[in-house]
C-alpha cells in the first residue's frame, strides 16, 4: 500500500490494525468513531487522488523545529485569544481532523491557536502550528466549514508546503552548495538559522495556487474521512469570494490564492471518494457556543502599524558593504542588512535588522531595504518602448497589490551598469505608519525585466538615498 493513502481496505482486514494504530495516540472513546469512519466508506480509497510533498531539502523533525521557532515568534507578535475554552475546542476540533491527514507516519506536534485578529485567516506554519483567527470562527456558518478551514491548513502541513518553497527559494539563489559544503550536507540547519526570523514567514506562507489545489484536496478527503460534509471547505471559500465582490478579499486569499476551478475540483475529488456520504456532520452545538464566545472576546486593535516608532528604527546603513552574487548580476548592498530571498526564487530583497516588520496579519512587510524582482518580459534591452511598456505593466501589478500606490514621478531614462533603464518614484503607505518612498529602476535583462525597489519611510529617505545610490552603481550583469 502506498504510504500516502490514508484508508485501509476492510476487505483485507486492515481495519482493525487501523483502528488499533490510531487508537494509541487518540482518547478510546474515539476508537469507535474512527472505526465506524471506515465501514462507511468501504473501498473508497482504491481512486481518490494520492498526493505527496514535493522536492524538500528540509527533513521532516526540521519542519518541526522550523515551525516551532517560527511559532514562537508569532506568538510574540499575534494578538491572542486568550480563551482557553475556545483554544481547547480547537485542538479537539484539529487533533481529530489531524488523525486522518496522511503524513507518511511522521507524527507532528498539532497546535492550534485562536488569533483575535477580526481578518478572515488562518495559517499553519510547518510541523503543525496552526493559527486561526476569530475572523474565520465567526464567518464560518457551520463547523463543518471551521472544520473544512483547518483541514485545508492541516494538509499545507502533511503536504510540506512551506519548506518546499524554502528549498526552491534557496535552490533559486545557488545557496544550496555552498551550505552542504559548509554544513555537511546538513543543509537545513543553515537553512532554519536563515528562516529564524519571523520576518522569513513569508517564504514559509505564501503558497502557490498547486500547492493551494492540493491542499484543497486533500482537505477534503481529510473532510470525508472525518465524517464531515466535504463539500464545507469549498462553500466557504465560494462564500467569502461572493461576500467580497466589490470590496477587499479576505486575507485568507493572499496567503492561499484562488485556484483556478476550485469548487470543481473539490466536487470531482467528492465524486472519486464515492459520492457525498449518507450523514455527514455539518454542526455542533458545541461550535455554536463557541462562535457566540468568540463574538463577544474583545475586540483588539490590530498591531499598530506604526509600532517601530523612531525609538525602533533600523540602524544606519553600514558604509561597508558585502557582495552578492545573484545568476546574472553582482551587486555590493551595506554588511549590516539581511538577504531575504522570495518564495518563488526569482527574487530576493535586503534589508537591515528592523526594516523588515509585522504587516499585522504575521506577515514580514519590508518598511526600509531594497527589493529585486524579475518579471516575464522579452525585449531587447536597448529598445527603450519595449522597456517603457514591460515596466509600465509590472507598476500596474504592484498597484494591484498595494491599492494605495501612487505613482509620484513619471519614469526617467537612467542607465544601469551602461544598460537602458527607467527610474519612477512611487508613493505608498509604509508598514510602519505615514508614507513611504519607493524608487523603482527597472531594465530589460534576457530573463525579463529585472526591477530594483529601493524603499524607505518618506521621512527617513534622504539617509537611505545615498544607499541607495551606491547599492545601483555597484550592480554588474553578467550575463
Ligand atoms: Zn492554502
Amino acid at each position: 500500500m502506498n504510504a500516502w493513502s490514508t484508508n485501509v481496505n476492510p476487505a483485507r482486514g486492515g481495519a482493525p490494525q487501523a483502528c488499533r494504530r490510531l487508537g494509541a495516540r487518540t482518547a478510546s472513546a474515539s476508537v469507535s468513531f474512527l472505526c465506524l469512519s471506515f465501514l462507511l466508506t468501504p473501498g473508497a480509497s482504491a481512486q481518490r487522488t494520492q498526493l505527496k510533498p514535493g522536492w524538500n531539502m528540509f527533513t521532516p523533525q526540521q519542519d518541526i523545529e522550523v515551525g516551532k521557532r517560527a511559532s514562537v515568534d508569532a506568538q510574540k507578535v499575534l494578538p491572542l485569544c486568550n480563551a482557553p475554552k475556545v483554544d481547547a475546542y480547537l485542538t479537539q476540533l484539529g487533533n481529530r481532523l489531524g488523525a486522518k491527514l496522511p503524513t507518511g507516519g511522521v507524527q507532528y506536534p498539532f497546535e492550534f491557536h485562536c488569533v483575535n485578529d477580526k481578518a478572515i485567516n488562518a495559517f499553519a506554519l510547518p510541523g503543525g502550528f496552526v493559527y486561526i483567527n476569530r475572523g474565520a470562527i465567526e464567518a464560518a456558518d457551520n463547523e463543518a466549514q471551521l472544520a473544512g478551514v483547518m483541514a485545508h491548513e492541516l494538509s499545507h502541513v502533511a503536504l510540506r508546503h512551506g519548506t518546499n518553497q524554502a528549498t526552491k527559494a534557496q535552490a533559486a539563489e545557488g545557496f544550496l552548495g555552498i551550505a552542504s559544503g559548509i554544513f555537511g550536507g546538513s543543509t537545513g540547519g543553515a537553512l532554519l538559522t536563515q528562516l529564524g526570523a519571523f520576518a522569513a514567514g513569508g517564504v514559509l506562507l505564501r503558497y502557490s495556487r498547486t500547492a493551494e489545489s492540493q491542499a484543497d484536496v486533500m482537505g477534503t478527503q481529510v473532510l470525508y474521512d472525518s465524517g464531515y460534509d466535504p463539500r464545507a471547505m469549498a462553500q466557504f471559500f465560494e462564500k467569502l469570494e461572493a461576500e467580497s465582490k466589490g470590496k477587499n478579499p479576505p486575507e485568507f486569499f493572499s496567503d492561499h490564492p484562488n485556484p483556478e476551478h476550485r469548487v470543481e475540483r473539490v466536487d470531482e475529488e467528492i465524486d472519486k471518494l464515492g459520492g457525498l456520504p449518507p450523514n455527514p456532520k455539518r454542526d455542533s452545538q458545541e461550535f455554536e457556543a463557541i462562535k457566540r464566545e468568540v463574538l463577544a472576546l474583545p475586540v483588539v486593535k490590530k498591531l499598530s502599524r506604526g509600532a517601530a516608532g523612531p525609538g525602533a528604527a533600523p540602524a544606519q546603513p553600514s558604509a561597508n558593504f558585502a557582495t552578492y552574487q545573484a545568476n546574472s548580476y553582482t551587486l555590493n548592498y551595506p554588511d549590516n542588512w539581511k538577504k531575504y530571498p522570495d518564495s518563488n526564487g526569482s527574487g530576493i530583497s535586503f534589508a537591515p535588522e528592523g526594516g523588515v516588520v509585522d504587516d499585522g496579519s504575521g506577515h514580514g512587510a519590508l518598511a526600509y531595504g531594497l527589493i529585486i524582482g524579475v518579471s516575464q518580459a522579452k525585449g531587447d534591452p536597448n529598445d527603450w518602448e519595449a522597456l517603457n511598456n514591460a515596466t509600465q505593466q509590472v507598476l500596474r501589478e504592484l498597484q494591484k497589490s498595494n491599492p494605495s500606490m501612487k505613482i509620484s514621478k513619471q519614469a526617467e531614462r537612467v542607465r544601469l551598469n551602461g544598460q537602458p533603464g527607467l527610474a519612477t518614484y512611487l508613493s505608498n503607505d509604509s508598514p510602519v505608519g505615514g508614507q513611504e518612498t519607493d524608487w523603482v529602476i527597472s531594465t530589460l535583462r534576457p530573463e525579463g525585466l529585472v526591477y530594483f525597489v529601493c524603499v524607505a519611510p518618506q521621512s527617513a529617505y534622504q539617509k537611505y538615498d545615498k544607499t541607495f545610490n551606491a547599492i545601483l552603481d555597484s550592480v554588474r550583469f553578467t550575463k
